[in-house]
């Protein structure tokens, strides 16, 4: 006959954390380590449209993870095998037939349940079944109450129609639970049980909203700050010039635009904001242009090249983002002073490609292009337009497959935004609202911590103009680069990729003031001087891996053994 106390915390925990872990250790100190608890694990109401809910295999296996190795809990998942609806004293009845009656029961709940108690289906037998463990709300502010009335139990504040039942109640001491529903720390669930496995499973994550969205961003924070910490890395962006051979369908300074005046930044205002930059702290600069392949224009990226190495003493990272290049250019460039390159896939599927594209812009193309920078040594930095018009989550999830499995260093990533001088502005009653592309931008950022833990990711321009707080939402969930535009102010309102880009005017020493007072209030801090080189790139030349770049889909489990 077991006649160790056994209490029964009942829960949706979704998902499970630190508070329901606080409350239970709470519960087991009350015997001093000398009972059993179970997490038992209510079904999702089949009926009842609860769009929170997580399904119930979901946050079965996040309460596993979260009490494996904590002596004495366990979950249960009886509930979930019971007739519906499920009444707690059927579930109580069916603990009596498995343990017998003669062990002794306790319910675990919290103090606001109290109240309603009376209206739970046979509570008389319920309470004559087991003795009820209380644990109090605590604000913040007041701590755990402790309203001991003599005697070594403390019993809670019990409304009228339960007086008669005093005794059967007992105040838990110390026991806090915290407000909100946040993901649960300390590991306590690992981020695969979270998001799953396969890019088919990255899909569903690409859809959740509210508390969902909410444990998705708050288990990419913990694994940020696990993995890349906070520091948030400045490189300055000077869009160098708008002239382009391109005409992609998406970009209002795509070649087939004739509203734009087109300008090429002089040599020399190039190396004044360098310089500037430089003075002001800034790591690494960023040049971006539109796409040219003439000899005169790699001539002159070159000597600029030749140049800030020289003026910061190799002491400057450079990123070039100049589009697609043969290998011999890229070599070339990388042989005068730029480590990094930015060359967005724009999207990983071919489909989707060709129609943002004319037909001479080619995916294969853009993917010989990646592989190119890879060969010639480059941190290779990828990206994507986020609820382009056709894209679907499995698209989007293919994307997260691409960067995985192509092994990029660094990821520049934010919504798609229309610009009525483009072809894609026909399709702009195809895409999601404003507030859907920023919500599905944040799943991504989050996802791809979670998939990628040590690659740099930037908070893009795109999501500030969005959201007035889009870059600092991006820095505290997963992104750790951040590039002011430090162009000289005469070029800026020539460089619109989309309309109502951000563009904050001003000096280096402005837009670094107005940088920092951002990534402080996302929790983060601004590292100056440093290049902040992606980890996974010298993970990767350490490990290199032999796999299909054009494959997106692997079934993403060797991946999380990094975690
Ligand atoms: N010409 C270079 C670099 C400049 S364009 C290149 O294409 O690589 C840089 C990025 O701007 C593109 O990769 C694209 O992802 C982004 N962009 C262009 N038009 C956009 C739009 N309408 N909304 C959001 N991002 C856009
Ligand atoms: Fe040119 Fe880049 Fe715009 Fe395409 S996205 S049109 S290559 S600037």
């Amino acid at each position: 006959m077991n006649s160790r106390p056994l209490i029964l915390y009942f829960g949706s925990f979704n998902p499970v954390h630190t508070g329901h872990i606080a409350v239970a250790e709470a519960a087991l100190r009350h015997f001093d380590g000398q009972a059993d608890l179970w997490f038992m694990l209510s079904a999702r109401n089949p009926f009842k449209a609860e769009a929170d809910m997580w399904p119930d295999e979901r946050r079965w296996a996040l309460l596993n993870e979260a009490l494996a190795g904590r002596a004495g809990m366990r979950a249960c998942d009886m509930e979930l095998h019971l007739p519906r609806p499920s009444y707690t004293v059927h579930t109580l009845e069916q603990v009596r037939a498995q343990e017998g009656t003669a062990r002794p029961l306790y319910l675990l709940m919290g103090e606001d349940n109290l109240e309603k108690f009376t209206a739970w289906r046979s509570f008389e037998t319920i309470l004559d079944w087991c003795r009820v463990l209380v644990y109090p709300r605590a604000t913040p502010e007041s701590g755990a109450p402790d309203r001991a009335v003599g005697g070594t139990e403390a019993v809670p504040r019990l409304p009228e129609s339960l007086a008669a039942y005093a005794h059967r109640f007992i105040l838990l001491r110390g026991a806090l639970l915290p407000q909100n529903s946040t993901y649960i720390r300390q590991g306590a669930a690992r981020p695969q049980s979270l998001i799953g496995h396969t890019p088919a499973d990255w899909a569903k994550c690409l859809q959740w909203r509210g508390a969902q969205a909410e444990a998705l961003r708050e288990a990419a924070r913990e694994v940020k700050l696990a993995t890349v910490g906070s520091q948030v890395y400045l490189r300055g962006l000077i869009e160098y010039s708008n002239i382009c051979r391109k005409n992609c369908y998406y970009c209002g300074i795509r070649s087939g635009n004739p509203s734009v005046s087109r300008y090429a930044v002089t040599e020399a205002e190039v190396l004044t904001a360098v310089e500037n930059a430089y003075r002001a702290g800034f790591g690494s600069i960023v040049l971006q242009s539109g796409e040219r392949q003439d000899a005169a224009f790699i001539d002159t990226i070159e000597r600029l090249l030749r140049q800030i190495a020289r003026l910061s003493e190799g002491r400057l990272g450079v990123t070039l983002s100049l589009g697609e290049q043969t290998r011999e250019t890229y070599e070339r460039w990388r042989a005068a002073g730029a480590t990094r390159y930015l060359l967005r896939i724009e999207t990983s599927n071919p489909a989707l490609y060709a129609q943002l594209h004319p037909e001479d812009h080619r995916f294969d193309d853009r993917i010989k292009a990646l592989e190119a920078l890879k060969a010639a040594d480059y941190m290779v930095g990828s990206g994507v337009m986020i609820g382009l018009p056709g894209q679907t989550e499995a698209d989007l999830a293919g994307d997260l497959a691409f960067f995985r499995d192509f092994g990029i260093d660094m990821v520049g990533m934010g919504p798609y935004i229309e610009h009525r001088d483009t072809p894609l502005y026909a399709r702009r009653h195809e895409i999601p609202t404003l507030a859907e592309r920023y919500e599905l931008s944040l799943n991504m950022l989050a996802l791809l911590r979670l998939i990628m833990p040590t690659l740099n990711m930037a908070a893009t321009t795109a999501m500030a103009s969005l959201h007035p707080q889009g870059r600092e939402a991006a820095l505290r969930i997963a992104a750790n680069v951040i590039m002011p535009n430090i162009t000289p102010g005469r070029y800026r309102e020539n460089y619109f990729l989309y309309e109502n880009k951000l563009c904050i005017c001003g000096s280096e020493q402005d837009a670094k003031d107005n940088i920092e007072a951002l990534v402080r209030s996302a929790g983060c801090e601004l590292r100056y001087f440093e290049k902040g080189d992606p980890k996974h790139y010298y993970d990767r030349v350490a490990n290199p891996a032999p796999v299909a770049p054009s494959d997106n889909k692997s079934d993403g489990v060797d991946h999380f053994k990094t975690l």
